[in-house]
This record gives C-alpha cells, structure tokens and sequence, in this order.
C-alpha cells in the first residue's frame, strides 16, 4: 500500500496545516512534534474524521478525501483507545471483525486472552490500549493511524507495549502513521520520523538523519541539539569546511551543506551533547593548545539525569558546550565545577545548517 499526501491542507482559526507532501509506503513513519503543532490534524484529515481545504490523499492511487470514514480502510487508535464500555473486551474486538480467525489470531498476538471476558472499565490501561490496538486491526484496515497510544500509560507497561508493538508492526504490510511526542518512542517505532513544527512537516527522515542531519534550527532544538553556534565559514577545502564560532574552530568531515556555505556564509554549528567528548586535561596530548574541535574550558555545572550525565563547560568568548556522558565516565572523569577541563568535538560529529535568514 502507498499513502499519498498532496498539498494537503487545513485551517482551524488562526492555526494552519500544511501545504503537506507526503508518501508512506509498508512502512512505519513517526510522527514526532510539540503538543498543538498538527499532529493529530494530520491523523483526523487521513481518517476522514476532519475534511481538508484543498490537497489530495491518496491509498495506492485511489483518493480518499470527500469519502466517508467508513469506506476509507483506515484504522485509528487513539490516546484513550474509545471501547464501547458496555461491551465486554471480545465483543470490542470482534465488533468490526473480519474474520473469527482474525480475532483469535489479534486475541493472541496482543497476549489478550485472559481479560477477552472483561469489560473496558476493569481493565488496566495496558490491556485496554491492546484491546483497542486489536478492535482496530481486525477489521484488516489498509493503513494503521495510531495518536500517542501509549501516553496515559506508566513507564514500564509503556516500554514493554512499545517492544511489542515493535514487533506486531513489523508483521504489517501497511502504511503506520505513529504520532508521538516522545522522542525516544519515535525512534523505536519509526522507520523514518516526520518532524511537526506549527503545521509544517520540518524534516522526514530515517531517524538517524534526522538525529544527526537535522535540517533545520527547530528540529534540532527539538531533537536534542542542545549546542548550537552561529558561525562563518572561515575555509572550505574540498567536503570540509572550516567554520568559526568567536575565536573557537569547528572543523567538518565531509559535510553535506549546501555550495553555499562559502568562506565568509554565516551557518549554524550543530553538536549533539551525546557526541561531545570530555578529557581530562593532563590527559591531552598537546598539553591543552587550542585546536580545531578541542578546546579547555571550566566546567560551569552538571545535572545527573539519571541514564547520563549532563555537563556545561564554559569555553573561551562565552560559549558554553554541553556533553552528555554516562556515568562511568562522569566517575573515571571526577568531573567538579570550577574545574578545567579538554572538550573535543569529533568532526563527523559536527553537522551545518546553512543560514537561510530563518529566525535563530
Ligand atoms: P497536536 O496533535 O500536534 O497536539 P492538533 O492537531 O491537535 O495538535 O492541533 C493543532 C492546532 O489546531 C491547535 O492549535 C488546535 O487548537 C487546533 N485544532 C485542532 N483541532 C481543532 C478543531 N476541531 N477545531 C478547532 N481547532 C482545532
Ligand atoms: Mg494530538
């Protein structure tokens, strides 16, 4: 199957979605932005559930927009999945059934066989998301829509559905909208991510290219990219670019900007903080000379934030770097503030984002 956005768009008040173009093929694409960016505009518009002001949606060639939400083959799970509560778990499930075999099939793979006699209101809200995810699949849709279905559950019932539906997913040869919020959940469950900010699709990507690609100053932000320095372009040599941040030196590896950052083109320089190296500085080779990608600086703070370690260090011109270490580092390094200390910025770790005027 192939889902097809053209041009779609939607406009509630003051708020805007898209022009959206968008393809999904037998894929799971994650739909990732803030709470209020279009995200679930973007769900209700393929579902059926809201009309778009102009654009197309097409499911292997055949357009969806102006036909009723019954005759779309598309399936929605939603946040609170809404079961009928007067109906018992099987009767949710077999209520736009296929096929019994299919239920039993959905009965087993969701592990739902011991509650399939219960009622939604006794269930917990692990088993009623399963419940749902079942009642939506077995009416065998054609594209799965799924709106942050595991965000009113607990942390670990949330993961341990998320492994699962890892796999339930890979089984399905449709297209899988998945829109989140979270990025972590993005990455496990995407295939590609698709990046909302204020109704425009940012970037989509495979999760790695987005995560370290970002295309824009937003996504970056948005994705984690907590160093991010304008700069000039001081040199380009062939793919690699010399860039200046104050009198700090960011040197690239083969970097994928556009021709036109040019020596003298103002860019931004981006490091994820997961990326950035710390050394003790009697450790350094060159005795703490500054280089291209290294620089000593003080550690201004750090933040335990439980799986890593967030440290600020404080270089020269007022720039301040962000490493993220995990924890046997943060030990081995006896990181204390005040004290100095060697950051390096590997250069394939560092990505340009050409300044196109956009607002920083
Ligand atoms: P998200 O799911 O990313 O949090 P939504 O798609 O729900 O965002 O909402 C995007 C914007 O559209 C918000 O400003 C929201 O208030 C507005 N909006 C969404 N649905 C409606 C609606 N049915 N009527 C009016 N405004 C809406
Ligand atoms: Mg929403």
């Amino acid at each position: 199957m192939t889902l097809e956005l053209s041009r779609l768009a939607k406009t509630y008040g003051e708020f805007t979605f898209g022009p959206v173009d968008l393809t999904v093929g037998d894929e799971v694409l994650a739909v990732l932005g803030p709470s209020g960016s279009g995200k679930t505009t973007l769900l209700s518009l393929v579902a059926g559930i809201a009309e778009p002001a102009s654009g197309s949606i097409l499911l292997d060639g055949r357009e969806l927009v102006g036909r009723p939400l019954e005759d779309r083959r598309v399936g929605m799970v939603f946040q609170e999945g809404a079961l009928f509560p007067h109906m018992t778990a099987r009767e949710n499930v077999e209520y736009a059934a296929v096929s019994d075999e299919r239920v039993a099939d959905l009965a087993a793979t969701l592990e739902l066989e011991g509650v399939l006699d219960r009622r939604p209101p006794t269930l917990s809200g692990g088993e009623r998301q399963r419940v749902a995810l079942a009642r939506t699949l077995a009416a065998d849709p054609d594209v799965l829509l799924l709106d942050e279905p595991l965000s009113s559950l607990d942390a670990p019932i949330r993961k341990r559905l998320r492994d699962e539906l890892h796999d339930l997913f890979a089984s399905l040869d449709i297209p899988v909208l998945y829109v989140t919020h979270d990025q972590r959940t993005a990455t496990a469950l995407g295939d590609r991510l698709a990046i909302v900010g204020d109704g425009t699709l940012e970037q989509v990507g495979s999760p790695s290219a987005v995560l370290d690609r970002p295309a824009s100053r937003f996504v970056a932000r948005f994705t984690g990219t907590e160093n991010l320095f304008e700069g000039t372009v001081a040199e380009r040599t062939g793919g690699d670019i010399l860039v200046r941040v104050g009198d700090v030196r960011f040197q690239t590896a083969g970097s994928t900007v556009a021709e036109s950052a040019v020596p003298g083109a103002a860019v931004t320089v981006c490091i994820h903080p997961s990326r950035v190296e710390l050394e003790p500085l009697d450790a350094s080779v060159d005795g703490g000379a500054e280089q291209a990608n290294a620089v000593t600086g003080t550690v201004a703070r750090w933040l335990n934030e439980g799986n890593e370690y967030r440290i600020d260090v404080e270089v020269s011109g007022g720039l301040t770097l962000v490493a993220n270490v995990r924890p046997p580092t943060f030990e081995r390094l006896g990181v204390d503030i005040g004290s100095e200390i060697r950051v390096l910025a590997p250069r394939e770790s560092i990505h340009l984002i050409p300044d196109s005027g956009e607002s920083r």
